[in-house]
């Protein structure tokens, strides 16, 4: 039965070697993932219009016999033109195709057809422009007279063949088996598995369209909710180890510090040491914009547990960023005689000493080193602790669910899990966090420490371009570096917009060629991404092109010039996040905000980022302002990732969230509730 799911797309009619290897590229390998590519959005193009009322400048359906059709040679441009006249009982119109000379063979007078497109006017008659055409037939129709998906697409693929591929697999949806409990269904009037996947696609009408959409995003959302409810349990019945709060060791330590702690710092270190203390396992969220601080009241827990002769394991999610925490948690240590280690694929160091994996591997089991720090990777790999109590976990989506388990095998331990801290710079809302994440604690640094400079951000009109490049250039003979990030990687993705390729050549060429650039990209491997980063780091390129992949929370004291292209295509709170990456050194620094369109809402919003005074504020507004095809935190970390459930979603997440527990109520047999995660995953995730 599964075999037809499973199914190389390269098997389904059509199909060639580089469609797909196209359709690879959206994720797109088997006849399954065609069935679970949820369409982007969907137009209504059910209505029929008669010809006699179509206004110039709507986008509308027609069903019209063709009266005359034949192709012709435009005659500035060399192209082929289709022209037609089609009619109706009300009227007829003029129909026009570009570079489609083909249509003559397929549509001839006499012909019934749907046509949709948009009307508009030629000198002096109204015209439909290249619309889609469907002959009226016994079939279903797939593009027009209905309401039609729209897919998101990148890399030359059409609607038209993601539509037709689609369609064409769709009967295969018989095989997908419904495997929320039946209970579940009925209770909360869900649309069935097969017709939901049917609907999403081909809806019939709004009414099931938005049955559909509410069910396969209440699967996301329950499925999340289930293993959130499931961690909370076992979090509920597990212990962990009490660590005492050694008061003359940590004051010590404030001591020392160059600075005076913010309160809010001191008010986050205080609750979480206060969670420390207890027998029943820390579950803290420590929020902070970058630069706030979070590491050294992160150190202050290690401190106390290492001074009870326990373990910490700091988790963070790339190399440099592990390297970073590891210099600073090693000076703020090692006063005390801990011992730090640092073990990547690339890096394993030891107090001051380059190590190796196999001494670090060793000392940790042994317990001679207090604090190891790494890439999430490390845990997988095979690391043994003596006495592991403390796991801290920076910017990792979903809160360290998965790897306080995992952790808890490797702890030394049989019968305590470790305290876990989690630290994001990304401002979630606590609203927002405790409705994902449920009963999760929460310490948030608001108070950015008092002598950092305000970095300085202005919103540049196109006109002003020129200028800001001449800035920039001298902010570069100053000893500067510039970041710039730009919306997309390739300009193929979307007309207009600025691409990190072809602003890199741009800017390489034309703009800065006295400079050194490199370019940074989510589709590049991780050690090539490192390694330009590390590159940037240490001073050796100048400007640093980049998509939003450019990591949170590292430090490059020296870069003082944040550009952002396009930004009014990214959210508030990520706007500032780019910003947080320059104002760490003693530098005066500055976010210059180029915005392609000079919409009042838009500029509305932008300036936004000039008043507000932190990162939370703009977390709300992005709540407030945001449209409904704006995503939030899609790109941020912190955030489960979603196909098609959305953070806005409030009321679903609130009953998956009801319905995951009542599941796991009814069956109280853990084992069970993992089965029905599998099969879950066994239909969303493979
Ligand atoms: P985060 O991880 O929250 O982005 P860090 O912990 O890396 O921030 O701290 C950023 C910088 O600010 C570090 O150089 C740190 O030494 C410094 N710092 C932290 N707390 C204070 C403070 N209260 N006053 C001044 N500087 C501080
Ligand atoms: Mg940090």
């Amino acid at each position: 039965m599964d075999s037809k799911l499973t199914v190389s797309v390269s098997q389904v009619g059509r199909v060639g070697k580089t469609t797909a290897t196209r359709l690879k590229k959206l994720g797109i390998e088997t006849v399954r993932d065609l069935i679970f590519y949820y369409p982007s959005r969907w137009q209504d193009l059910s209505q029929i219009s008669q010809i006699a009322k179509i206004q110039p400048g709507e986008t509308i359906t027609v069903r019209a016999r063709i009266n005359l059709i034949n192709n012709r040679r435009s005659r500035l441009k060399k192209k082929i033109l289709t022209e037609a006249l089609v009619s109706d009982n009300s009227g007829s119109i003029r129909v026009i195709w570009f570079n489609q000379s083909f249509i003559t063979k397929v549509l001839e007078p006499g012909t019934e057809v749907y046509l949709s497109g948009k009307a508009d006017y030629d000198r002096y008659d109204l015209q439909l422009i290249n619309p889609v055409y469907e002959k009226v037939g016994s079939a279903d129709t797939v593009h027009t007279a209905r309401i039609i998906p729209i897919y998101s697409l990148t890399s030359n693929l059409t609607q038209k063949q993601l539509r037709f591929l689609i369609k064409s697999v769709l009967p295969q949806i018989k095989s997908i088996e419904e495997f929320l409990p039946v209970d579940v269904i009925k209770r909360y009037g869900l649309l069935g598995i097969q017709e939901s996947l049917a609907q999403i696609h081909f809806p019939e009408n709004k009414n099931l369209l938005h049955q559909a959409i509410t069910r396969l995003k209440f699967d996301e959302l329950f499925l999340f909710q289930l293993q959130i409810a499931k961690s909370r349990l076992e979090l509920d019945r597990a212990a962990a180890e009490p660590i005492p709060f050694n008061e003359t060791a940590t004051k010590n330590f404030v001591a020392e510090l160059p600075f005076v702690l913010t309160a809010d710092q001191k008010k986050a270190a205080w609750q979480i040491i206060g969670d420390l203390e207890k027998s029943r396992p820390m579950n803290r969220l420590l929020e902070g914009d970058v630069g706030s601080g979070k590491t050294i009241v992160a150190a202050m827990a290690m401190l106390n547990v290492a001074l009870s002769g326990k373990q910490t394991v700091v988790m963070a999610p790339t190399e440099i960023l592990a390297s970073q925490h590891y210099q600073t948690i090693k000076l703020l240590l090692e006063p005390f005689n801990f011992r730090v280690g640092l073990l990547t694929r690339s890096h394993q160091y030891l107090g001051n000493e380059k190590s190796n994996k196999k001494e670090l591997l060793n000392k940790l089991k042994t317990g001679q080193i207090a604090v190891i720090v790494g890439t999430h990777t490390l845990i997988q790999e095979a690391v043994d602790f003596s006495d592991l109590a403390l796991a801290v976990i920076d910017e990792q989506h979903r809160f360290g669910v998965d790897q306080r388990r995992i952790l808890t095998e490797k702890s030394g331990h049989k019968k305590t899990v470790p305290h876990l801290l989690s630290m994001t710079a990304t401002p979630i809302p606590r609203s927002l966090a405790l409705s994902l994440y449920g009963d999760l604690d929460i310490s948030i640094i608001r108070e950015l420490p008092k002598e950092r400079k305000q970095v300085i951000t202005k919103l540049i009109s196109p006109a002003d371009r020129a200028g800001a490049y001449d800035f920039i250039s001298q902010q570069i003979k100053t000893g500067r570096q510039v970041f710039i990030i730009c919306p997309l990687i390739d300009p193929s993705d979307k007309l207009g917009v600025k691409s990190v390729t072809s602003e890199f050549v741009r800017l390489s060429q034309e703009v800065f060629s006295d400079f050194t650039i490199s370019m940074l990209h989510g589709k590049m491997k991780g050690e090539e991404k490192e390694k330009i980063m590390g590159d940037f780091l240490a001073q050796k390129t100048q400007i640093l092109v980049s998509t939003s992949v450019i990591e949170v929370g590292v430090d490059v004291p020296n870069a003082a010039v944040m550009i952002i292209e396009g930004a009014q295509r990214f959210g508030l709170a990520q706007l500032h996040q780019f910003r947080g990456r320059v104002g760490r050194g003693q530098h005066q620094s500055y976010c210059l905000l180029f915005s392609e369109n000079n919409n009042p809402t838009t500029s509305q919003r932008l300036q936004a980022l000039l008043t507000a005074k932190d990162g939370f504020e703009l977390a709300e507004l992005d709540l407030k302002f945001r449209g409904p095809g704006e995503i939030y935190g899609r790109m941020q970390s912190g955030f489960p990732e979603f196909k098609i459930a959305k953070l806005t979603d409030q009321a679903l997440i609130g009953l998956a969230k009801q319905a995951a527990r009542e599941v796991l109520q009814q069956d109280l047999n853990l084992d069970d509730s993992i089965s029905l995660k599998n099969k879950l995953k066994k239909v969303h995730l493979e």
